[in-house]
């Protein structure tokens, strides 16, 4: 009888909660706003002949890679950051191999390290969800061939220092070293350059967040020119679509809108995280478009906002999570809904401490 591998078979799954999400949505760290309008203009310009024509990757990669003032063989575009991973986890991880992650981190890194049959090692960050470095380290051995590591991390939003990463590319040399830079344009930090000094170094970025275009599924994989090579056999030639293709340029040449829109995130979450202080609430200052905060029931806490047209995620079954919902920030006016809903919330709820009464 046919039978999945055994990594498959013992897979755990990851299904998002994507159903019914009307509302705002503050759930799935997206542009809450949307692209470009020189993204939907050229969208609307894209005619029969582009979608009958296999995708031809290649140009636009040249054109981001000197953007990014890279060589193009350092550059892969990729089907989200998703794709990258999944991409890092074939060329790199067989069974038997050991794969370092930071937990709370992104869902992804542990399926796709477990789908290739290799061990995930989790090393558990602290209760302030600083870096664990030192622990890190330690756990590297002659077996680890791949550390997954999201700058910002997602769910806490907290940073690696970039001496750190430096520190464990140098003490994993057999190992592909991912700096996943999904929220970079909300940081504004990047190990982008120094990434060249190791040829086991990888970073990621993708045009899901700040860029508003998760839905067409694009991102980018840079690395090691030779290293590249390896990593472009196992990926299919057509693995961007034509339509995102046609549309990436033109995201990023609009970075006015995205200055805009990230300027106006980052006063979003000073606001949220001014608002989480003053009510007396647990959060972890953030530099991405989102906030890790402990109100206590969680899931309570979600429904109670999704009823004010508000959604928000649970993340309180993440390690170290307890209580705990991740709030993605849009700009002013979204922001402004959302503290008038987390207001309400925390009244109905009893824990708006220190909260105005009205
Ligand atoms: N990395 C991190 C840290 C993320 O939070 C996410 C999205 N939640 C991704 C990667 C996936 O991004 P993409 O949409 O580009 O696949």
């Amino acid at each position: 009888m046919l039978s999945p591998r055994e990594a498959v078979r013992t897979l755990p799954s990851y299904h998002p909660p994507l159903a019914g999400r009307d509302g705002l949505r503050l759930d799935f760290n997206e542009n809450t706003v949307g692209c470009s309008p020189r993204v939907l203009e050229r969208l609307r310009q894209l005619g029969p002949e582009q979608l009958a024509r296999y995708p031809e990757r290649e140009p636009v990669e040249a054109a981001v890679a000197d953007i990014l003032g890279i060589a193009a063989a350092e550059l892969l575009l990729t089907n989200g950051v998703d794709e990258a991973i999944h991409l890092l986890c074939e060329t790199y991880l067989e069974p038997g191999d050991e794969a370092l992650i930071v937990v709370p981190t992104y869902s992804m890194y542990r399926i796709y390290i477990l789908a290739a049959g290799t061990q995930v090692i989790t090393v558990p960050a602290d209760k302030k969800f600083v870096f664990p470095d030192d622990d890190l380290c330690n756990r590297i051995t002659r077996r680890t061939r791949l550390i997954a590591i999201a700058n910002p991390n997602n769910p806490t939003g907290t940073v690696a220092p970039a001496e750190d990463l430096r520190r464990i590319a140098r003490l994993a040399p057999d190992a592909a070293v991912l700096v996943d830079e999904a929220y970079f344009e909300f940081y504004g930090k990047s190990m982008l350059e120094t990434r060249s000094e190791f040829s086991n170094m990888f970073v990621a970025r993708t045009f899901s967040k700040a860029y508003g275009l998760a839905g067409l599924r694009i991102g980018m994989l840079v690395g090691d020119a030779d290293q590249m090579r390896a990593v472009r056999r196992v990926s299919s030639p057509y693995n961007v679509n034509a339509v995102a293709l046609a549309c990436l340029p033109e995201a990023l040449g609009d970075q006015a809108y995205i200055q805009q829109y990230v300027s106006e995130v980052r006063e979003s979450r000073a606001r949220l995280e001014r608002a989480l202080g003053a009510s007396g609430i647990q959060f972890w200052p953030s530099q991405a478009n989102f906030v890790l905060a402990r109100v206590g029931a969680a899931s309570s806490f979600v429904e109670l906002m999704r009823r004010r047209g508000i959604l928000v995620r649970d993340r309180s079954s993440d390690h170290g999570c307890e209580g705990c919902v991740r709030i993605t920030l849009g700009p002013r006016a979204h922001a402004d809904r959302l503290l008038t809903a987390l207001q309400e919330t925390l009244e109905e709820f009893g824990m708006a401490q220190g909260a105005p009464q009205r």
